[in-house]
């Protein structure tokens, strides 16, 4: 794990394959740089890099590692578009003007139940419409981006305001709580290495009882709040 800035980004080595799982702000790169060399690997080594999402704090960092390591680039195909700067990236509106972010270009763009390496894609569409979490199913680790995130020892959902459609990010948290996981890897927030199922399904219960108005997601013009009453 390689947390940069509260952004967690994962190396995982398996066989003669070195997966990053996202690659951070690219700010950060050089401390994932670093990072590698810590764990006796060189960046030359990376075969994969995993994108759980387009957001600058998770993908920003793709470009550099890409270019110093010639790995190839993954992510959703519902977000590749945004990856590779040929739709407008999705996020607040002060991360896409603080963060800087360089287009990549995607050489695999993923679908839900996809095999890459040991992992298993699962789409979890919500905090932007392409978000999936990397299932390593024979270890039950399930990396999950910002699908679902850890506070204080709990699993819940990022925040309102950094999520493209809430109810859908909830309808996905419900599918993670029919997955066996051992280990919950998050974007945001500490590992849970114990007590996951519960963890994942009190975050359910909670977030499936509360309202969720719509303006407070980045849905788009329609779910704004209406500003100018008609007639
Ligand atoms: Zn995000
Ligand atoms: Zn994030």
């Amino acid at each position: 794990m390689v947390g940069a800035w509260g952004v967690n980004s994962y190396l995982l080595r398996e066989g003669s394959s070195t997966y990053l799982i996202d690659s951070g702000l690219i700010e950060r790169a050089p401390a994932i740089v670093k990072a590698i060399r810590a764990a006796g690997m060189r960046v030359e080594d990376l075969t994969h890099i995993l994108l759980t999402h387009q957001h600058s704090d998770h993908a920003g960092g793709a470009a550099f590692l890409q270019w110093r390591s010639d790995a190839t680039v993954a992510c959703h195909e519902m977000d590749a578009d945004a990856v590779e700067g040929k739709a407008p990236r999705l996020g607040p509106w002060f991360a896409r003007t603080l963060f800087r972010t360089h287009p990549v270009a995607v050489d695999r763009r993923l679908k839900d139940g996809d095999a890459i390496g040991p992992f298993t894609v699962v789409h979890l569409p919500g905090h932007t419409p392409g978000s999936v979490a990397f299932y390593h199913a024979s270890r039950k680790i399930l990396f999950a981006g910002d699908a679902v995130v850890t506070s204080r020892g709990r699993a819940t959902l990022s925040s309102p305001w950094a999520t493209y459609d809430r109810d859908e990010a909830i309808r996905s948290l419900e599918k993670l709580t029919k997955l066996s996981i051992d280990v919950l890897v998050p974007g945001h927030g500490e590992p849970l290495t114990h007590g996951v199922g519960s963890a994942l399904r009190a975050a359910w219960e909670r977030f499936s009882h509360l309202p969720t108005p719509k303006h407070w997601t980045l849905a788009g013009p329609e779910g704004l709040p209406e500003t100018h009453p008609k007639g």
